[in-house]
């Protein structure tokens, strides 16, 4: 049996061996493998010799990314995955907070939270008066935390 005849044979038998075993096996140099491999018709190898790497789904919405990415690539969600956007208790702007922060947050039972000080002390002051600003002032998405699983493809 020739070189080249071993070699296909064994890529045939054994799709899961790497070109470095069939080497080993046939006692034929790596190099020369990948050659006769790439030579064949149809090819026995593609010209990319990096393992196989599934591709990744997204954290945060789940659609399938490029290998070893976490994230689509357009950014947003990442940042959305990574920080949260909540209301001022006090005016409702948006406040951009890291979720890790919030959760540790939360579970010291701190639910409110101010978008700079001067919101605090407005809120102390104003607290059982009827000047509050009004809650519809929200114009922006409120995202509440919950595990990726449940949430379902382009919902906020
Ligand atoms: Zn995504
Ligand atoms: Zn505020």
């Amino acid at each position: 049996m020739t070189a080249r005849k071993k070699v296909v044979k064994l890529r045939k038998n054994h799709p899961e061996w790497t070109l470095l075993q069939i080497g080993k096996e046939t006692g034929i140099s790596f190099p020369r493998v990948f050659q006769i491999l790439a030579t064949e018709k149809p090819p026995l190898v593609t010209k990319s010799v990096r393992p196989y790497r599934p591709p990744q789904k997204c954290k945060y919405c789940g659609s399938e990314t490029k290998p070893l990415r976490f994230f689509c690539s357009n950014g947003v969600c990442r940042e959305n995955y990574y920080f949260l956007i909540i209301p001022c208790f006090y005016c409702y702007k948006p406040i951009r907070k890291r979720r890790s922060v919030y959760r540790v947050l939360l579970s010291l039972n701190q639910t409110r939270f101010y978008h700079d000080w001067t919101c605090v002390l407005l809120d102390k002051q104003t607290r059982s008066r009827k000047n509050r600003p009004s809650k519809k002032k929200t114009t922006f998405p409120v995202l509440f935390l919950r595990p990726v699983q449940e949430r379902s493809k382009g919902e906020v």
